[in-house]
């Protein structure tokens, strides 16, 4: 029953390039499997370098004209765009849950998020100004004006398939660049969904190309040494990132990376502990812990650290793991084998150094996906392997520390700083350690940190840029300075 919905929404996806306004195929294709069932739901075009410089083509001969329409025209768009994926709702939960795996309610929640991220760029579009000014000198005026970076290669990961291209298209978009999305390979078709609602809403050709491959260092290395590309926007993993900004060093691109996290979460003796508990189960359970600002290490004070621990323990074991359509999940599958293998061994590993495990419900009978039971290590010691690597999975470290300083400490040892949480009703204790927090998003008192209207990011190895808020739009913008010599022009002041 499942893999027949799973089917029917792939089925309503395009399967083929889109460049240049039109749907390509390729020589080859590659599978895309529901990882709730393990069966393949599409065969999927899969580009090759020259069918992406193709891509980079069509963007390249877009830009100038796509650069010259007016901020409310790119406004319209975005808002339409925005319009029609409210009205394609259904079809892209359907579609983000087929070939992602969680929960559809989960999936319907991507959804409004990624076309929020739409409305506001369309609401930023227009307000982008640049300023006019004496020299301190006099005699002259100093005006800076704005102008789109140019085309831009965004590559996209699978844990949000919709949320994450949006986020980086509405910005591109109304700063006036042309874009060539690549996708990740286990979500391709969602990307393919948003080209073709794009197409109905009449965005021009070229301004967006969507390239699924399976060969994505040797595409983005040739997009990235062709020199018409000037902006390079990724969101994946850290070690990709580094390649990806070494690798933009040739052309001097222009770069905005969101990277991995070991997100914190620091619980103190005075926090209200239900909210605490009810923003751990977002914070760490939400995508299954898929998540690049999930909770990857709780932080807890030791004279609250059994309380707080059996609460969430009870809360995780009244999860309901299943496949995404079975109507009453709330913890759906890990994205692949791969995947699964690395949380269950560190679980393992985390055991034999003594931490204990409770786990929730475990895989539903008689399904085949790639399933994971919501696991709560208690008794994990600061040092343990686990917290020192982004879990991936539906998997909460629990620690003890005794003073604010120590869970300071413990916090910010990692090289990575995406986002961090922390509870108490200490209003200078919030605000003294969520400014010492080394991480580019502080929840206080709060388990989700993310918000259209907000600038998302991180610090250290974490990335660089931010999207969304009125930081996102400028990634994609460069400015120009022109200096004005009144003087020469008859006017002495
Ligand atoms: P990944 O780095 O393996 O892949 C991300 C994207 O990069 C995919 O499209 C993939 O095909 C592509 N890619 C892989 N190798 C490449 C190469 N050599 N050159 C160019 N592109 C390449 O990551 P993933 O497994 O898809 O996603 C999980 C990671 O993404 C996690 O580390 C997570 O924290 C991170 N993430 C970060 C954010 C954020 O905003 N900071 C958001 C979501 C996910």
């Amino acid at each position: 029953m499942y893999q027949d919905r799973a089917l029917r929404a792939a089925a309503a996806a395009p399967a083929r390039l889109y460049v240049d306004g039109r749907w390509r195929d390729t020589e080859r294709t590659f599978a895309v499997e529901d990882p709730g069932t393990g069966t393949v739901l599409a065969e999927v075009a899969d580009a090759s370098v020259q069918d992406a410089l193709a891509a980079l083509s069509a963007a390249a001969s877009a830009q100038e004209s796509w650069a010259a329409t007016s901020p409310r025209e790119r406004a319209d768009l975005l808002r339409s765009l925005f319009d029609a994926i409210h009205q394609w709702v259904d079809e892209f939960a359907d579609l983000i849950t087929a070939e992602m795996g969680k929960p559809v309610a989960e999936s319907r929640g991507e959804v409004a998020y990624a076309a929020e991220f739409l409305r506001w760029f369309s609401e930023q579009a227009a307000h982008r100004h640049g300023s006019y000014g004496p020299a301190p000198r006099g005699g002259s005026r100093i005006v800076t004006t704005r102008r789109p970076v140019g085309p831009s290669l965004l590559i996209t990961p699978w844990n949000f398939p919709l949320a994450m291209v949006t986020r980086k298209l509405g910005a591109a978009m109304a700063a006036g660049c042309t874009s060539v999305l690549k996708p990740a390979p286990q979500t391709p078709l969602t990307s393919l969904l948003l080209a073709e609602v794009a197409e109905r809403i009449g965005l021009p050709a070229g301004v967006f190309n969507v390239v699924p491959t399976t060969r994505a260092a040797e595409v983005s290395a040739a997009l990235m040494g062709d020199p018409r590309l000037r902006k390079v926007s990724f969101t994946g993993s850290t070690p990709v990132g580094r390649t990806l900004l070494r690798q933009s060093g040739e052309h001097v691109l222009r770069s905005s990376l969101e990277l991995g996290g070991n997100g914190p979460f620091l619980v103190f003796d005075d926090a209200d502990l239900d909210a605490a508990v009810e923003g751990a189960m977002a914070a760490k359970f939400r995508n299954g812990g898929q998540s690049c600002v999930a909770a990857n290490r709780f932080l807890v004070h030791r004279d609250v650290i059994d309380d707080f621990t059996d609460r969430l323990v009870e809360r995780v074991r009244k999860l309901s793991v299943g496949h995404g359509f079975d109507g009453a999940s709330t913890l759906g599958p890990l994205i692949d084998s791969r995947q699964c293998a690395k949380v269950a061994g560190l679980v393992e590993a985390a055991v034999s150094e003594g931490a204990v495990a409770v786990t929730g419900e475990t895989a539903p009978r008689g399904e085949d996906g790639y399933f994971h039971p919501p696991t709560v290590l208690a008794d994990v010691a600061p040092d343990a392997a686990i917290l020192r690597q982004e879990i991936f999975g539906p998997v909460a470290p629990v620690t003890a520390f005794d003073t604010d300083e120590q869970a300071l400490r413990l916090a910010n040892s990692t090289e990575h700083g995406l986002a961090a949480y922390l509870y108490t009703r200490d209003l200078h204790r919030a605000v003294d350690l969520g400014e010492r927090l080394e991480a580019g998003m502080v929840g206080i008192n709060r388990g989700m940190v993310s918000e259209p209207a907000a600038p998302f990011g991180g610090i250290k190895e974490s990335g660089l840029g931010r999207e969304g808020g009125a930081e996102g739009i400028e990634e994609y913008l460069e400015t120009t300075y022109l200096a004005v010599d009144l003087a020469a022009a008859g006017a002495g002041r």
